[in-house]
């Protein structure tokens, strides 16, 4: 029976200097928790006729695939600023899986041992967090927003030690590539021009073919990175997702959101919205992301000065000429963003103002962001006592009126909004209560809350206890699970 992986491993031909090889560490009791069937079907891979602790030995990295070459890659990273060489401590890449030939996608472990980059963790990963992040990235998916995806968690069998003694699992990731901004900083810090070069050319003919044959591949590089990494941000300003570690070492350079650690989606509208335990000055909050997106960028761009041109400080006034150039981009797309949040079409002198003073009230009457916007699409909310406000009154005529500028109609508007405003995101105490059941083995919970994330666009039946924002305005989320 085969189950049709088709493997190639470009990246594990790079110089040493890229990585290291190593296999995943065998593990002793391997349980399929959950396998991304959907997600399977799209990759051409069929486990239908395979028993399920075949599954798990695959996934679990005791059997590697045929064709597989596993290596840890390296990479650097500015962790809450500062500049850190690191590796996949914890990851092990199979290979990048070919789907029809054409269509590459890195398989990757995570939990599954030491590296050489492991510094002093433990290689390994609890069950808790790897479901974390398979819910979220999976309706990050769903939400129509680039991103790396989860096909399968195993448990181990064995415990890791954190504050408790919790169930190992390894998740398994899919990305169209783990090239991150730290990945060239670290090339960038080894000074080898030659690598660096390598680099470069490997990115673009993974992700950016079309600047192949450009006279200068490294500005090109930088300017489609930043509109991909623009685009990124707008989409998660648009739903109320938090990142949470927005770390050079997991900004990837084809505009995947990667690395679900601390991420967590907000409820009431405010930019100072932080869930990481660890982010105390808000570097990571809501609001900041896009800032931290062109710092990022700043960074990346430092790494290909010497490939934009021999002369140091021309190239210097090249690479700022672009990234000088983030806020403009960004505050376009983030107001045609907008507008189409509101439905609005086409332009008005005073669509900023109303953008402004809407998120405004939001902010200051503590209105959950998602269902702001549901109450405006007709969509019968809780708690929607609030919107009988006299304020948010006189903002809906304003609304009102200009929905009817440009040929606009509220039907027109109310079909441009739903295909853009969410009418479910993943709450945070539906999510902590599906991973409790789930700490147990019981899915159900989880494979419910799967299900509705699943569809954010649709009108679902009986799903008001999805889109009630949490009680518990404290939420915290943990770095390092
Ligand atoms: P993160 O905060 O998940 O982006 O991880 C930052 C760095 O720490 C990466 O190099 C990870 O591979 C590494 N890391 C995180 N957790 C562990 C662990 N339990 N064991 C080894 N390395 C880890
Ligand atoms: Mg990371």
């Amino acid at each position: 029976m085969t189950i049709g992986w088709h493997f190639d491993n470009t990246y594990s031909k790079l110089s040493d200097t890229f990585k290291e090889e190593v296999e995943p560490t065998k593990v002793r009791d391997p349980k399929l928790i959950i396998l991304n069937k959907k997600l399977a079907k799209d990759l051409n891979l069929d486990f239908s006729q395979i028993n399920k602790k075949v599954i798990a030995e695959i996934f679990s990295g005791n059997a590697l695939p045929k064709g597989s070459k596993s290596i840890a890659q390296a990479y650097a990273g500015h962790q809450f600023g500062h500049f850190t060489m690191l590796g996949d401590g914890r990851a092990i890449l199979l290979g990048e899986h070919l789907v029809n030939k054409n269509q590459r996608f890195d398989i990757q472990f995570k939990g599954s041992g030491k590296t050489s980059f492991s510094r002093s963790g433990d290689g390994r990963a609890a069950l808790g967090p790897m479901l974390r992040e398979y819910i979220i990235s999976e309706a990050i998916h769903a939400l129509n927003i680039p991103t790396t995806r989860s096909l399968a968690v195993i448990s181990t069998g064995e415990k890791v030690v954190r504050e408790n003694l919790l169930p190992g699992a390894i998740l398994t990731r899919v990305a169209s590539s783990h090239i991150r901004v730290g990945t060239f900083q670290y090339i960038a810090a080894k000074q080898n021009i030659n690598d660096l070069k390598t680099l470069v050319n490997y990115t673009i003919d993974r992700h950016y073919p079309e600047i192949q044959s450009s006279n200068n591949k490294a500005l090109d590089l930088l300017n489609l990175v930043m509109e991909r990494q623009c685009q990124l941000v707008i989409n998660w300003i648009r739903v109320g997702f938090v990142h949470g570690v927005m770390n050079t070492d997991n900004m990837t350079i084809s505009g995947e959101t990667i690395d679900y650690g601390p991420c967590a989606f907000m409820d009431h509208f405010n930019p100072k919205t932080v869930f990481s335990s660890i982010d105390k000055f808000g570097r990571y909050s809501f609001s900041n992301q896009p800032a931290i997106t062109k710092w990022n960028l700043t960074r990346f761009a430092e790494c290909l000065i010497p490939l934009i041109d021999l002369n140091e400080d021309k190239a210097i006034k090249m690479a700022v000429e672009i990234i000088d150039n983030f806020q403009n981009i960004y505050e376009e797309k983030w107001l045609n963003m907008m507008r189409d949040k509101l439905g609005f079409f086409g332009e008005d002198q005073n669509d900023k103002k109303i953008i402004d003073d809407l998120l405004n009230w939001m902010e200051k009457n503590k209105a959950d962001y998602t269902n702001t916007f549901c109450y405006l699409m007709n969509i019968d909310v809780v708690n929607n006592e609030i919107y009988k406000d006299n304020d948010f009154l006189a903002w809906l005529k304003n609304w009102q009126n200009r929905l009817l500028v440009n040929n606009g109609t509220k039907e027109k508007s109310l079909n441009l909004m739903k295909n853009i405003n969410p009418t479910v995101i993943p709450r945070n105490h539906k999510v902590e209560e599906a991973l409790l059941s789930a700490n147990d083995y019981n899915l159900e919970k989880m494979n419910k809350l799967l299900l509705v994330l699943n569809n954010p666009y649709n009108s679902q039946q009986n799903i008001k206890e999805f889109q009630t924002p949490s009680l518990n305005n404290d939420y915290q989320t943990f770095c390092g699970t």
